[in-house]
Parts: C-alpha cells; structure tokens; sequence
C-alpha cells in the first residue's frame, strides 16, 4: 500500500508555516484522541498515522529531505513507532500541553500511572530506638510510638499547590523530567540524561506554592504509631512500619519507620540467647541441708525451687522451656537458675560460737579432695 502524502494527512499545504503544522497536528489530535474514540481501532491507526507525519514535517531537516525525495527520503529512524497511543502524548507533552483549555490536565489526570517520570519526591526512612524491658521481651508488648517526621500537608493534600490542579509544565525539561546534554568528547558526541533540577524529575512545576508548606507537600510535626513488638526479639532487631517515616515531597511516596530494639539491662536475670540466667544466693546449712526457695521469675511471679542436700556453688538446675521464647514462637530457651553461697563478712558471738563449734567437732566440713563434687 504506497504510503499517504504527510501533508495531506496533516491537510496543510506545502509551503505550510511550523505553527501551521503544529495547529494543524493538534487539532487532529483532539479529534481521535484515544478517549474520545474508545476502541476505535480506525482513530487509533489515524492517530499513530497524524503522529507520524507531524514528526517528520516538524522537524525542517527531516521535512526537507522528505520534500527533495518523498517517504523515500525518510527512513524508520526519523519517527518513533507508538505501539501505545498514551505512550504518544507523554513523549509530546509539550505540544499537548499547549493545547490549553484543561486539555492537558484532563488527558493526564486520567493517564498520571502511565507517565514515566515520577510523582514527587519519595520520602527518607527515620529510624527510632525502643529500650524493652526484658519482661517486655518475654511477653510481647503492644507500644505506643510518638514519632517526629515529615507529615503530607492537609492544607494542599500533599500537592503543595495553593489550589487544585495548581502546577504547570516544567519549563526547563518540557514535562519529560530529564535533561539531555550533547557534549563532544575525544571519543565522539557523548549524551548524558539527568534528572531535570528545576522540577526534580517531576516534569511540572507549581504555579502558586501551598502557603502552609511552602510548595513542599508535607509539614514537620508529631505522630502516634501503635506497634506490637513479638515476644523474643532481641538487641538490634528491627521492625519496619510501612509509610511511617517521611512524608514524600509533593506527593512522593513516604518512606518507612524503623524501630530498633533495645534491651535494657536487668537488675535480676542475664540473658543469653533464649536462655535466662538467675543466680540465686544460698547459705551454707541450706546447702548442706536442702532447702524449699522461691525465685524470682521474668513474668514477675516467682517459681518454686527444691534445692537438693548437698548442692555445691556453681551448680546450675535448669528449667526447661521456661526461658524466651522464639520470635517465630517455635522454640523456647531454658530458665537457668546457678546456686551461689552466700558467705557472710560479719556474723555474731553466737553464730561464731557455732561456727567454731562445726569446725572443731565436724567429720565432714573440710574440703576433700578425693571425694568428687556434684
Ligand atoms: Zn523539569
Ligand atoms: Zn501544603
């Protein structure tokens, strides 16, 4: 099928001024816009064929070489091959959005989640320490966060324009969000593509800021956050509350909350892994004798403890499954009580009495050392 003349398809004539072309394009374009001809197979194929055209005749070399030799001046390279129509109006912003009349913001305020570039700044993360208290670790707690951060401005709902539908097109990068420098190196043309700095990568800028938040889409202030810590985390842990941290800039996405455990030191038990560790203090005649104790326990009971005659220091008596348990709740680590014996620096005449008397007449009291300790 021999191809239509392009300026036919635009329907200017030859001598047709740029301007014309453009306003000849875009009022073509307005009339098999996507939307206004929903599954017109025929407006879309029109459509692609006016893009076509427009991009070779509004471009004055490639509109020269395609008047000296017709489409076979003109090779595949010249114009971009749309297989997506919305993918035509994001590379053709500007000229869309010169339209004017809300054309632009109501084709993009229905199209923004195929636009490439981003929306807004995304927000930083903000990390918060939490000291637990080991009776907090081995229960779980439920803990109310006050967190300083960045909130999404309620005056501008994050927008940061003064009113609704308040930003433009950015100048400086005509709405792609980037910035493409040719610079001619040793090596040939070099391009580099930044991030446009006038828009940061939005591709519009605000006509009028927000006068709450300055144009930024978000304030400084004070939230409450509820988390549930599970029982068994440990020193270091951390837990991430999704969209707790930063608001973004003008409606960027917020970054997250990260809550660092701490373990606050315990005036009674040491903690090893899942396992706790007591040192309960004993005196001599209980350790001799046996004895019935009560220990302290990290729910903030106490447990009940038989300890057997003949308990040296140093003897630990374990409890099995009585320590933390596991963040993923499948095991469980062991209470560990270690006997100690509590020797005194200073006892009675009559204790001394006693003392002495043990001493003297005792079969049993010496240190041997043949005799094997439990
Ligand atoms: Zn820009
Ligand atoms: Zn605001």
């Amino acid at each position: 099928m021999p191809k239509k003349d392009y300026y036919e398809i635009l329907g200017v004539p030859r001598n047709a001024t740029t301007e014309e072309i453009k306003k000849a394009y875009r009022k073509l374009a307005m009339e098999y816009h996507p939307d206004r001809n929903p599954g017109n197979k025929e407006a879309e194929e029109k459509f692609k064929e006016i893009t076509e055209a427009y991009q070779i005749l509004s471009d004055p070399e490639k509109r020269k070489r395609y008047d000296m030799y017709g489409h076979s001046g003109i090779s595949e390279s010249d114009y971009i091959h749309f297989t997506d129509v919305h993918d035509i109006f994001e590379v053709f912003r500007d000229i869309f959005d010169s339209f004017g009349g809300g054309f632009f913001d109501d084709f993009f305020g229905t199209r923004t989640q195929t636009r490439k570039v981003q929306k807004g700044i995304p927000g930083s993360d903000r990390k918060l320490r939490l000291k637990l208290t080991l009776e907090e670790i081995a229960t779980g707690v439920r803990k109310k966060l006050k967190i300083k951060h960045f909130k999404v401005c309620d005056a501008c709902g994050g927008t940061g324009a003064k009113s609704r539908g308040g930003y433009t097109v950015c100048p400086v990068c005509n709405g792609t969000g980037e910035v493409k420098q040719v610079r001619r190196g040793f090596f040939g043309q070099m391009v580099t593509i930044t991030t446009c700095a006038n828009c940061g990568g939005e591709g519009k800028v605000i006509k009028e800021p927000c006068n709450v938040c300055g144009g930024e889409g978000r304030v400084y202030g004070e939230s409450m956050v509820e988390v549930d810590i599970p029982a068994g985390v440990k020193e270091g842990n951390y837990l991430t509350i999704r969209g707790y941290g930063d608001a973004g800039i003008r409606g960027g996405p917020s970054g997250d909350l990260i809550v660092v455990i701490e373990e606050e030191p315990h005036p009674l038990f040491v903690r090893k892994g899942n396992d706790i560790y007591y040192t309960l203090l004993i005196s001599f005649p209980e350790a001799v004798l046996g004895s019935e104790v009560e220990v302290p326990y990290i729910n903030g009971s106490t447990i009940k403890l038989k300890i057997e005659p003949g308990t040296s220091s140093g003897k630990e008596i374990k409890l099995k499954g009585k320590g933390l348990p596991s963040v993923d709740k499948n095991s469980r680590g062991d209470f560990i009580v270690k006997v100690d014996i509590w020797v005194p620096d200073k006892v009675t005449e009559a204790e001394k009495e006693l003392l002495q008397k043990l001493l003297k007449e005792g079969k049993n009291i010496k240190p041997n050392a043949d005799k094997k300790r439990n």
